[in-house]
């Protein structure tokens, strides 16, 4: 069953005013993060200005108080950046003071924090601003210390990596000044033509599903995950599809770019997630294969089969008829163990 959208998406408030006289500036974390930010173009730092002057940072002793393992994080109503202390905050500060420079709220207690809209427990797009937030991070931050490239390749990838293709869709810039601004809104406004407002807000949640799937290591929510990720797959490949055949019914585009065009879009429809990219921290893939068998809800296991049914059929790798999917059907343990695990005599059947 697909999630009901419970949130209005609605336009960020646009500030009466900018506080850029705050005497924090002059403190070296916050004029490296404005400095490195505006390097190549002047981003919007209006909300960065207003949060700045109550801005609270609080240090505190390793992995107290922080949920599951981040070593960070920034509370949008509080305007307030937990960290933990030690010589490691140089690797985390620049992602939540990424937060803090895209939050504001409104009068009626409403968040906008860069691609998230949220009220109490409410909440839409959580997934991108994830996702978008460390793909700015790796942009303006990534050499601050040594351990930062190695943890920000661990952290979030899967978002940032969709995040990424909205930005190929969208322009940098746009994207940048749509995050700045809190402009969830528009970003949909501006996707919609493409597809719909519908399928567009749908894609920002099914982006919240691999937050809390993927990223948060839910096992039972894993072959959710992988079929969200499917979907995130095929609405931006409708997108671009869209709009390339538009270009090329206008005549913006010749044969060949349309026909180059069109391969790239069948790459992004058969992209799929890999069981491999799931950060299950073990160095063998068998032991992925058994914690993924033994946890996760036999529906799903079943769904996903049927999926790569699908997918099979419609690579032209075994014929469309009934026999033939019955007896790729009962391969299909077989193929799963291969794609994910290493010896047949580990998995574990149970
Ligand atoms: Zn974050």
């Amino acid at each position: 069953m697909e999630q009901i959208i419970e949130v209005n998406i609605g336009a960020s408030p646009v500030p009466k005013s900018c506080k850029i006289n705050s005497p924090k500036l002059k403190e070296p974390m916050f004029k490296r993060f404005v400095e490195d930010l505006n390097k190549d173009r002047k981003k919007d730092m209006t909300f960065f200005y207003n949060n700045l002057d109550t801005l609270e940072i609080k240090y505190i002793p390793p992995y107290k108080g922080i949920c599951y393992d981040a070593a960070a994080q920034y509370s949008m109503d509080k305007n307030i950046i937990e960290v933990v202390c030690g010589d490691r905050v140089d690797t985390f500060i620049d992602h939540e003071l990424l937060h803090m420079a895209s939050s504001t709220v409104d009068e009626e207690g409403n968040i906008y924090s860069g691609f998230i809209q949220a009220r109490g427990e409410l909440g839409i797009g959580y997934g991108l601003d994830e996702g978008y937030t460390s793909l700015l991070d790796d942009r303006y931050f990534l050499n601050r210390t040594e351990e930062k490239p190695q943890r920000n390749q661990e952290t979030y990838c899967v978002v940032k990596y969709i995040a990424k293709l909205v930005e190929e869709f969208v322009g940098q810039d746009k994207m940048e000044n749509l995050y700045f601004s809190a402009n969830l809104l528009e970003l949909i406004e501006f996707l919609a033509p493409y597809t719909s407002v519908e399928q567009s807000t749908q894609f920002i949640h099914d982006i919240d599903e691999i937050l809390i799937g993927f990223e948060q290591k839910r096992f039972k929510r894993f072959f959710l995950c992988l079929r969200k990720f499917a979907e995130c797959s095929r609405f931006m490949a409708e997108a671009w599809y869209a709009r390339v055949t538009e270009g090329y019914i206008d005549g913006k585009l010749s044969d060949e770019e349309y026909k180059a065009c069109l391969e790239d879009i069948k790459k992004m429809l058969s992209n799929r997630l890999k069981l491999i990219h799931f950060p299950i921290k073990s160095k063998s893939n068998s032991k992925y294969y058994k914690v993924i068998k033994s946890r996760v809800d036999k529906k799903l296991m079943e769904h996903y089969k049927q999926l790569m049914l699908d997918e099979l059929v419609k690579e032209g790798k075994i014929p469309n008829t009934e026999e033939a999917k019955q007896e790729e059907y009962k391969k299909l343990d077989k193929r799963l163990y291969k794609m994910y695990g290493k010896r047949k005599d580990t998995i574990d059947t149970n």
